[in-house]
């Protein structure tokens, strides 16, 4: 197991990956998969962070911006644990948790209600 905050280097290590934020797995499966097709918005957060070589494709690249701070993992918010940061969020998200599923569209599973491609 390889454990680390730059899914960059995670990319060149890993077959299988899975992103955690606060403490439980937002989204899981093939590498190929997940960073080809990233459904879950926390990971296509991280992927946008990516710092990205060419200048003309740097220019091109949608980058997206996480507001606010985390919350405490000692008391996450309930409902999806990322509601509080994500552009996504509607009601079902701050009242239920989402589990760690299969998801139209995916071939990875994802904790999310509006997961995919
Ligand atoms: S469940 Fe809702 S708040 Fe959580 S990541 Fe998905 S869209 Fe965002």
């Amino acid at each position: 197991m390889f454990i680390a905050h730059d899914l960059a280097v995670v990319r060149h290590m890993a077959d299988r990956v899975a992103v955690m934020y606060l403490g439980k797995i937002a989204e899981i499966g093939a590498g190929e998969d997940l960073y080809g097709e990233p459904g879950h918005p926390y990971t296509r957060v991280l992927l946008s962070a990516i710092p990205v070589p060419d200048p003309e494709v740097r220019r091109e690249r949608k980058r997206n911006i996480l507001q606010g701070d985390p919350p405490s993992p000692a008391d996450p918010p309930p409902g999806c644990r990322f509601h509080t940061r994500c552009h996504l969020a509607d009601d079902t998200c701050r009242r239920v948790e989402p589990g760690l599923e299969e998801r139209a569209g995916l071939r990875q599973l994802a904790a999310c209600h509006h997961a995919g491609p």
